[in-house]
C-alpha cells in the first residue's frame, strides 16, 4: 500500500495497492488534469526525485519543494506567543533535515491550512512531527484526499487559537478558504493563502475563484470576505509562494485591491 502523491497538484491520498483512478482535486474547475494526463508518485519517489528549499522568506523560515513540482506554495514557521510554533500551509515532501530544523526551533505545535491546494502531505508532515494536530476548516472537509485521527475542525467565520492568533475564513476560493492573522511583537500579518492572491506588483491582492483557469470570484464572495476581514489591521501580507509578500501598509494595499476589484467589475 502507498500513498499516492497526484504530480500535479501534489495532493497525497489515502492508502491504495495502484494508484488512485483520478485525482478529484486536479478535475475540480479550480484546478487542471496535468497536459500529459493523469500522473502519480509515492512519497519516496519524491523523496528520491526533489530536496526541500528551507530558507528566511521575509524574516520567517519557508519550506518548499526546490525545482519544479505541482503548486509552488511554500509553508512558513510562525513562532507565535499564544499558539506556540505554527506551521502555516503544507507541502508534498517531508524529509528529516527540514524536520531536524523544525525540532531545533522548537518543533510544531500545530499545523494549520487555508484550502483544500495546500493540504498537500499533511498527514505526513504530521506523523512526521510526532503527531501534531492539523487544524482546517470543516466547510472544506469532503476535499481531504488522506485523512487522520490527527486532524481538527472548526467551523464559523472567526477562530481565535490565542490571544495574537486568529483565523479568519475568507470563503470565495473555497467555502472554508482561511487566512490567518498574527499580531507579532514587531508588527501584524496577514496570511490569505490564495484566498486573496498577492499579485506580481506586490502592491495589490486580486480575487479569483481560480487563478490557473481564470474564473472569476463571485461579486458577492469577494465583499463578504472584506466585510469578515475589515475588523483587522495589518502591516504585511505573506502570499502562497516565496517572496510573493507585501512588506508594509498591507491593510492599505487590500484595501485599494477591493476597490480597484469592486471598480473593474461594476463599471
Ligand atoms: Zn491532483
Ligand atoms: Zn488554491
Amino acid at each position: 500500500m502507498h500513498c499516492f502523491i497526484c504530480e500535479t497538484c501534489g495532493t497525497q491520498h489515502a492508502p491504495s495497492p495502484e494508484p488512485p483512478s483520478h485525482c478529484s482535486i486536479c478535475e475540480d474547475d479550480r484546478q487542471y488534469v496535468g497536459w500529459r494526463g493523469q500522473t502519480w508518485l509515492t512519497h519516496a519517489d519524491l523523496q528520491g526525485r526533489f530536496s526541500l528549499r528551507i530558507e528566511d522568506d521575509d524574516g520567517l523560515l519557508g519550506i518548499g519543494v526546490r525545482g519544479e513540482f505541482a503548486i509552488p506554495q511554500r509553508e512558513l514557521l510562525l513562532r507565535t506567543g499564544g499558539a506556540g510554533n505554527v506551521l502555516w500551509e503544507c507541502v508534498s515532501l517531508v524529509t528529516d533535515e527540514a524536520i531536524t530544523e523544525l525540532k531545533a526551533r522548537g518543533g510544531i505545535d500545530q499545523i494549520v491550512i487555508s484550502h483544500p491546494h495546500f493540504y498537500s502531505s499533511m498527514v505526513e508532515w504530521s506523523d512526521a512531527l510526532g503527531g501534531v494536530p492539523i487544524l482546517l476548516h470543516e466547510a472544506d472537509r469532503d476535499w481531504i484526499r488522506r485523512s487522520s485521527r490527527h486532524v481538527r475542525f472548526w467551523s464559523g467565520d472567526v477562530h481565535p487559537l490565542s490571544n495574537d492568533v486568529t483565523l479568519v475564513r475568507c470563503g470565495g476560493h473555497f467555502a472554508g478558504s482561511t487566512a490567518l492573522i498574527w499580531r507579532a511583537p514587531n508588527r501584524t500579518v496577514l496570511f490569505p493563502g490564495d484566498a486573496l492572491q498577492v499579485a506580481t506588483d506586490r502592491r495589490h491582492v486580486a480575487f479569483m475563484y481560480s487563478y490557473p483557469n481564470y474564473v472569476p470570484m463571485k461579486t458577492s464572495d469577494v465583499r463578504a470576505m472584506r466585510e469578515r476581514l475589515d475588523g483587522y489591521d495589518y502591516d504585511d501580507v505573506y502570499g502562497y509562494t516565496w517572496g510573493r509578500n507585501i512588506i508594509g501598509n498591507g491593510r492599505a494595499a487590500v484595501d485599494a485591491s477591493f476597490d480597484r476589484h469592486l471598480r473593474m467589475v461594476e463599471s
